[in-house]
């Protein structure tokens, strides 16, 4: 079977990453979105297990102990961390695994697994993005200003990766996406070994 890869969406809080990846397994099989540890308290609507798995900063610093994460990170005063286990064995049961995930976060797991595929999801304008994160309404004024501070850094770091991504009509982003994963899959040199072995 062939095994899946990894696929790293990262970009500025309230760009639509998490809209976007709810759309993207409405339209597409045999992906696993790899549910994140947090020490953020819930928003309303948000279940433990499936939005995030929400931990105390004790229990999270116990996970970090036991070498649980892939990667971990701080953002705007929470710590964030992708469980190691479920990841591997996705990929093995032959499933492309999503990770919504911080820059830093996807620096961690690029220098580990240089095959991972990131792509950067970048706001059509900074007016719109604050729009849309006031917009969400989940955040307080101050957390806002933070997270809208953080994404002018984070902004920066778009060009090393291996796809950008403008998230101004949403169908269209997802469709971006879908294409990048499917042009992934055709690589020569992932395909070469068992197509010749075929032919
Ligand atoms: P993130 O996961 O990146 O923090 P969200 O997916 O929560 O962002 O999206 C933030 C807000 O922006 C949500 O209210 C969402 O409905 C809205 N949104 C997402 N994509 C678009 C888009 N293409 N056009 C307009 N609004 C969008
Ligand atoms: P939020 O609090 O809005 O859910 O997420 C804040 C930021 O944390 C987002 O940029 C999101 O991609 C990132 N994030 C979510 N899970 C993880 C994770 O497991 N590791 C890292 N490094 N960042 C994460």
């Amino acid at each position: 079977m062939v095994k899946g890869k990894t696929f790293i969406i990262a970009g500025p809080s309230g760009v639509g990453k998490g809209t976007i990846i709810k759309k993207l397994f409405e339209s597409r099989e045999n992906l696993y979105f790899s549910v994140s540890a947090t020490t953020r308290a819930p928003r309303p609507g948000e279940m433990d297990g499936v939005d995030y798995h929400f931990l105390s900063r004790e229990r999270f610093l116990d996970w970090i102990d036991r070498n649980a994460f892939l990667e971990h990170a701080e953002f705007v005063g929470n710590l964030y961390g992708t469980p190691k286990k479920y990841v591997d064995e996705a990929m093995e049961s032959g499933k492309d695994v999503i990770l919504d995930i911080e820059v830093q976060g996807a620096e961690q797991v690029h220098r580990q697994r240089p095959d991972v595929v990131r792509i950067f999801i970048a706001p059509p304008s900074w007016e719109e993005l604050e729009r849309r994160l006031v917009g969400r309404g989940t955040e307080d004024p101050e957390k806002v200003r933070e997270r809208l501070a953080r994404s002018r850094e984070d902004i920066l770091l778009a060009r090393y990766y291996d796809y950008l991504v403008i998230n101004n009509d949403l169908d269209q982003a997802v469709e971006e996406i879908q294409a990048i994963i499917t042009a992934e899959h055709c690589r020569a040199r992932e395909r070469y070994d068992s197509v010749t072995r075929r032919l």
